[in-house]
């Protein structure tokens, strides 16, 4: 069963929620903390099941490998991954369900085109 997703707020693998993928925490402790402040969750720290989902990538963020070695067989498999890797020094930077006092930067004039929101449907 994959784990759910830790950022607060995020229904990531929940049973109301979306099926995303899940990324474990750097072992990097520079890295794992760049996460963590990206994250803002009071009182928390990472477990080993502790999971981040993809929906706080960008897509850019992700590799595409389009072949994997199989070392039982020994041969080249060149058909693209369905698990989507993360690039190294990667941190998580969408958040877009985060109430804005989570967000410094929004408390800030930051008007919004009213049709904007018409597009952006809201997950119950
Ligand atoms: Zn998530």
């Amino acid at each position: 069963m994959p784990g759910r997703c830790c950022v607060p707020l995020c229904k990531g693998n929940y049973p109301t929620g979306p099926k995303v993928s899940v990324f474990s925490f750097p072992k990097n402790e520079d890295l794992k903390r760049e996460w963590l402040s990206a994250i803002q969750r009071k009182d928390f720290s990472p477990k080993k099941s502790s999971k981040v989902c993809e929906l706080h990538f960008k897509e850019s963020d992700f590799k595409v490998e389009a072949s994997a070695f199989d070392s039982k067989n020994g041969i080249l498999i060149s058909a693209p991954l369905q698990v989507r890797r993360l690039k190294e020094n990667t941190v998580p930077s969408i958040f877009k369900d985060y109430p804005s006092v989570y967000s410094s930067k929004s408390s800030t004039i930051v008007r919004e085109d009213p049709d904007a929101k018409k597009n952006c449907p809201r997950v119950p």
